[in-house]
């Protein structure tokens, strides 16, 4: 554990040294839980972008783009449930004067049992070897059975005192299970509140509280509107979907996670519109194809598990998590979730526009129930990093820090170095560069030892460098460096395009 919070300090350290993530305001001493992306980071931030685009837009014909704006009528958040149930409990702790979300301590406590469990099978596997039967033991162990029924008593205090806004009920949970603060080690709590997410604002020069708006805190809703205008212009035909990226913002009450928790975000949402009853058939495909895609970008399997909920938000019928093994946990990346028709008919309800969709082959109009998958980019950008950043000891001691992102979100494919500032080595390599930079981002680079020079492009997670010497004036070739192998080859110039291009198609 200890050893992956140094991991994640790391991480940070080298976002900003590397530049690419800042505290925002950073001169100011920077904003809580707001982060400013730099030029590395908004080009891997970018490139990841466009590789979910690509995956959910340009492949599949039924599946169109939209860019809808971040305000939004403010009835849309009430007809969502947003005005009403946006929140989150909140909680101090009075000793150490931290806040906490109060469900997330019951979680944590949750979790810690989760490991006991998880222990006492691991030691019971390691001594009964190949003859061990997880279920068996799972089902007979008394240690097991009895933290499970723990939890099982909990979830089922935590869930209907969550569902009914019971901040009382919760409060009592957390002091009968004698949660203390994770950092002060106190028991002495303040009262549990409700606390909304949503930032709001105002609209135009009037302050009466009719121009109330707020930023919203899903790209979602701004799908739901534009649903029927998508879909008579793009003649879409159920099942189809709507895809967007954009900017949310939520008033965390606990976001000292870095990117992982802040309160401007980005998010990746795609709805898809299905005929009622086979949602259910739509939403094991979604979980399939949106595991696939993660699992292209090469990082292990062993890195993704589903988490299914138990606990079902308002609007759903199903519900599962994507988490990834951050250096913080496994943790939420994704959410895939069977919505109904909840939003489609309260924004009927709330705006009184017909939202139906007359279905040809049957015959009727029905609103159509909705399957949506919802990525942080942020987080994705997060796991990235964390998947990436790589320790190595090198054959003749020295260390070096390399990036092992896939070649095509690399933020740099490909870095021009002229051996030396002279001997017309500089002019040669910026032909290489004009030649290359239409097609890849290059970086151009004439400063300090090769050595250097490549040590700085492996923390970046550049592919390949390409350096310019003498006998490149003499006969057109070049040395191109392979980063995770550290390889160097001789080749022509003619030839840097195939192999670049060669490795950033793969997946
Ligand atoms: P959490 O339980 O972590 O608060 P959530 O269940 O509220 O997340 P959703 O509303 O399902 O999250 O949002 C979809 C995705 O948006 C999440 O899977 C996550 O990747 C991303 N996301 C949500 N909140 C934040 C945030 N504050 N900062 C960065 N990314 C976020």
């Amino acid at each position: 554990m200890a050893n992956q919070e140094d991991l994640f300090k790391k991480i940070i350290a080298h976002a900003k040294e590397y530049g690419f993530v800042y505290p925002s305001s950073d001169i100011y001493d920077g904003l809580s839980a707001v982060y400013d992306y730099g030029p590395n980071g908004s080009e891997l931030k970018k490139n990841i972008r466009d590789y979910w685009w690509k995956a959910m837009v340009q492949m599949h014909e039924n599946i169109v783009g939209i860019d809808a704006a971040i305000f939004m009528h403010p009835t849309i958040w009430k007809a969502s449930g947003h005005v009403d149930a946006f929140a989150d409990p909140l909680i101090d702790n009075k000793d150490s004067k931290k806040r906490y979300r109060a469900d997330v301590l019951v979680e944590d406590h949750i979790a810690k049992l989760e490991a006991k469990i998880d222990k006492e099978i691991e030691k019971a596997q390691k001594r009964f070897g190949d003859a061990f039967d997880v279920q068996q033991f799972k089902d007979t162990n008394p240690r097991v059975l009895e933290n499970n029924k723990k939890i099982e008593e909990i979830k089922h205090r935590l869930y209907p005192a969550m569902e009914k806004n019971d901040m009382a009920g919760i409060k009592q949970l957390i002091e009968d299970l004698e949660i203390v603060d994770p950092i002060s080690g106190s028991k002495n709590w303040t009262e549990v509140r409700q606390f909304n997410l949503m930032f709001s604002t105002q609209l135009g020069s009037t302050a009466d509280s009719a121009s109330e708006i707020y930023l919203r805190p899903e790209t979602a809703q701004g799908i739901f509107v534009n649903y029927l205008n998508v879909q008579k212009t793009s003649r879409m035909k159920i099942p189809f979907g709507i895809a967007q990226t954009g900017k949310a913002f939520r008033n965390e009450i606990v976001a000292r996670q870095f990117i992982f928790r802040m309160r401007e975000f980005e998010q990746m949402e795609m709805q898809f519109f299905v005929q009622p009853g086979t949602e259910m058939e739509w939403f094991k495909y979604w979980k399939e194809e949106r595991m696939k895609w993660h699992l292209s970008t090469g990082i292990d399997k062993s890195s993704f598990r589903f988490h299914d909920h138990d606990k079902l938000a308002h609007y759903a019928n199903a519900a599962t998590d994507i988490e990834f093994a951050f250096p913080i946990g496994f943790k939420e990346l994704e959410g895939i979730h069977s919505r109904t028709d909840f939003d489609l008919g309260a924004h009927e309800k709330f705006s009184g526009k017909k939202l139906r969709y007359f279905d040809n082959e049957l015959n009727e109009s029905y609103i159509p129930y909705v399957i949506e998958t919802s990525i942080g980019l942020d987080r994705m950008f997060l796991a990235m990093m964390s998947a990436a950043y790589t320790e190595e000891t090198l054959e003749d001691g020295s260390e070096r820090v390399v990036m092992k992102l896939p070649p095509f979100l690399a933020p740099t494919k490909v870095a021009i170095f002229p051996l030396l500032k002279k001997d017309g080595l500089p002019e040669k390599a910026r032909e290489i560069l004009t030649m290359l930079q239409e097609d890849f981002m290059c970086f151009y680079e004439e400063k300090d030892t090769i050595g250097k020079r490549y040590r700085r492009h492996d923390a970046i997670g550049t592919p390949y460098c390409v350096t310019i010497d003498h006998q490149t004036l003499e006969d057109n070739t070049v040395t191109i460096r392979e980063r995770d192998t550290m390889k160097q080859d001789r080749i022509s110039i003619d030839e840097i395009r195939g192999i670049v291009s060669q490795r950033l198609r793969e997946r």
